[in-house]
């Protein structure tokens, strides 16, 4: 669909300018200077030729076909001049000049304008205000963009909604000597989307991973479906800026307003599968070691180096990433120890010394590619003036060559000197960082996606036990009344219909019916105020709990109904639980995507630490197991210090039960379970809210 987009047979620029500082005349003189190999036509009314290629008064005057054509012209003249391409039977229009949605609703109206010329001809549009594209293929090098890094052939393809962005992600490419295969940047993205460009890149046999960049989701459905199913095809690396609340004002206010502060995304990018990133830097470094190194199939790391110091760095980074740094086998042991000099460490990381020879190192290399108890290498390589440091870098390359298992390579040196040295590693695709942080955490990267590759994604559980329709009763009655929040009877009964374990409950008109209610429930009880203005309970002395005869609740409630003074004030009456574990599990409405599930421990825990985890509905039994070990109070719910644990798989099915209620019910925008009270077998949701839109 896309493919003459990226492989267009000519290229038009409407809009072609005579002067060297317009993006019309850029464009043409990148096209030229990247060597592109189709034909370029500057189309121009008052110009005969522009950098010596002849110009066209209109693009109906070219005689050959037009792929693309770009519009570099003032944003009131594009719905025009795309007649004149539909005519001409151009197939992409890339819009590099702005003035469109990006600035209001008068630009919106030209996008609404062009789009219709563009759906009437077939025509499919890139922008407005964006970079363009490039492909590096040697038999097309397009360079359908106005910006300034031309870069290499490879195998890494960008697509990012912001130019700057992109510019950024090649400069890191170049600097690296990695090539970049194809780029996209779609700006305000009125028509071509980036889940798109990915499924055409995951379709793509040049692109072997995929790096994109995004400051929010349109469409996260439909991103998350070509997301996951690109994914397990080959790597995409991703991230997503505009995290905190003026990140995503400051995203807002450049592409035509789409950011928004969320979570959803990151979750979203969990789902599909894709190694996603909070440091660009990071992002880069991964890619270029995805670009030429294979996906180890564990996370054991043999370390090689040649100096001490970095290579603690680097065991520290990988450790605390969840790697491991695991003994050499004896036969390994025994092979170095021949091989090495008497001097050198050999566990691991084996210290070659700085003294240590090319055949040290490629002996290391070999060693670890046969030991079985490594699955990638991580090379520390400083180059001292007394070794032949071209030579150990010719046998990093041999080896690398041989895709057995990732290497990657903490390059410390001086560039300028040792040139040839830094020429042999890149040329022969040794991906190599300047710092050992960077390498280890290219690495892990390298890992982090084979787990995401052997990952089981876990079943969804459906659970049949549960009365759909009851709940849906109960929400509509509530609907009909105009109540956003239900009231905690109808809650509970929609627990009830989902199964959800409830303490034993009562609602009660009046103080001496509470009395008689808790004599049905039995003692100890809790008394809870019940009212629309009564929002968090406790906070208002609406909560009373381990009363132990009729005497206590008449007191307790009388006292609510007096400090209270809620006309609608009726009391919930509930048993008291003590000793459990509190636990607090969430729902919230994500547009688009289902619902956003929350879980954590109670208490401070929420409130202080924060220490909570979110999945995206539908939750698995795996996501749900993660879920629970997601939390830093994961060693609490399985028991620590003579501390009895709780009902994990109680918890997990809960976590089940809720997304299948939510997902049942979408008019649900919010839902909460806090506390529920996990005991060492089974578990009892005891306070529960629900809104609905
Ligand atoms: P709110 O959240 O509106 O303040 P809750 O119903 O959650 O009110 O009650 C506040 C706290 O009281 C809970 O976090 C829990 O510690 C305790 N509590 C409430 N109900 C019970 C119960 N049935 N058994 C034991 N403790 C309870
Ligand atoms: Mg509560």
């Amino acid at each position: 669909m896309l493919d003459a987009l990226f492989n267009p047979r000519g290229v038009a620029v409407v809009g072609a300018s005579s002067r060297e500082l317009h993006i019309g005349n850029r464009v043409i003189k990148n096209l030229i200077d990247f060597g592109y190999k189709g034909k370029i036509y500057p189309i121009n009314p008052k110009a005969d030729e522009i950098r010596g290629l002849k110009a066209y008064k209109s693009i109906l005057d070219v005689e050959g076909p037009v792929d693309v054509a770009h519009m570099v012209i003032p944003a009131k003249f594009t719905p025009m001049a795309f007649e004149d391409c539909g005519k001409k039977g151009v197939k992409h229009i890339i819009i590099n000049s702005g003035g469109f949605s990006e600035v209001g609703p008068e630009g919106a109206a030209i996008e609404d304008a062009f789009m219709e010329v563009a759906r009437k001809y077939n025509m499919r549009v890139l922008g407005p205000n964006c970079q363009g594209i490039i492909n590096s293929d040697p038999e097309l090098r397009a360079y359908c963009n106005f910006t300034f890094t031309f870069p290499e052939p490879g195998n890494i393809s960008i697509v990012a909604l912001s130019g700057g962005v992109a510019e950024v992600i090649h400069q890191g490419f170049s600097a690296m000597g990695v090539g970049t295969r194809i780029y996209a940047s779609n700006g305000n993205a009125c028509d071509i989307t980036i889940p798109e460009i990915i499924r055409y890149l995951g379709d793509d046999e040049g692109t072997r991973v995929i790096v994109t960049y995004v400051e929010g989701l349109r469409d996260p459905a439909t991103f998350m479906e070509v997301a996951a199913e690109v994914a397990a095809k080959k790597p995409i690396l991703a991230m997503k800026a505009g995290r905190t609340a003026e990140g995503a004002k400051a995203a807002a206010s450049h592409t035509g307003g789409l950011a928004k502060e969320d979570m959803a995304t990151d979750l979203i990018f969990k789902k599909a599968g894709i190694v996603d990133f909070r440091d660009e830097g990071e992002l880069i470094n991964a890619a270029a070691a995805f670009a030429s190194q294979p996906i180890p199939t564990g996370n054991r790391v043999g370390i090689i180096t040649n100096t001490g110091g970095p290579a603690v760095i680097g065991t520290d980074i990988l450790v605390d990433a969840g790697l491991e740094i695991p003994p050499l086998s004896e036969k390994t042991e025994k092979i170095l120890k021949e091989k090495l000099y008497p001097e050198a460490a050999v566990h691991n990381p084996i210290d070659v010394l700085a003294t240590g020879t090319a055949e040290h190192y490629r002996a290391c290399l070999d060693a670890m590619m046969d030991d079985d108890h490594f699955d990638c290498v991580l090379v520390n390589f400083v180059t001292p003036f007394f070794v032949d440091n071209e030579k150990i870098a010719t046998e990093i390359v041999a080896v690398s060559k041989q895709q057995r298992k990732p290497i990657v390579c903490n390059l410390m040196t001086d560039r300028k000197q040792w040139k040839e040295t830094v020429r042999i590693l890149q040329d022969g695709g040794v991906p190599c960082f300047a710092l050992p942080g960077e390498a280890a955490r290219a690495l892990t990267a390298l890992v982090r996606y084979h787990r995401i590759r052997t990952r089981d994604a876990g079943r969804i559980k459906n659970i049949s036990d549960v009365d759909k329709s009851r709940a849906e009763k109960i929400i509509s009655v509530a609907e009909n009344a105009g109540r956003h929040m239900l009231l905690a009877d109808e809650v509970y009964q929609i627990l009830d219909a989902y199964r959800i374990p409830v303490a034993d409950w009562r609602m009660a008109g009046s103080v001496d019916e509470a009395a008689a209610m808790a004599e049905e429930i039995g003692f100890p009880v809790v008394v809870k105020a019940d009212a629309a203005s009564v929002i968090h309970k406790s906070d208002m002395g609406g909560v009373a709990v381990n009363l132990k005869d009729a005497g206590a609740v008449k007191a307790a409630a009388k006292k609510m109904a007096d400090e209270l003074a809620a006309d609608d004030l009726r009391f919930f009456v509930q048993k008291f639980m003590p000793g459990g574990m509190e636990i607090i599990l969430g729902a919230k409405a994500e547009e688009g995507l289902g619902h956003m599930i929350m879980f954590g421990l109670g208490g401070i825990f929420v409130e202080v630490l924060k220490d909570v985890v979110f999945n995206l509905t539908p939750v698995t039994d795996s996501d749900a197991k993660e879920m629970l070990a997601g939390i830093k109070g994961a060693p609490l719910l399985a028991g620590t210090r003579g501390q009895k644990g709780v009902d994990q798989a109680a918890i997990e099915a809960l976590l089940c039960r809720l997304s299948q209620l939510v997902g049942d019910l979408p008019i649900i925008t919010e839902m909460d379970l806090n506390p529920v009270m996990a005991f060492e077998d089974g578990l009892f949701a005891v306070d529960a809210r629900i809104a609905i839109s």
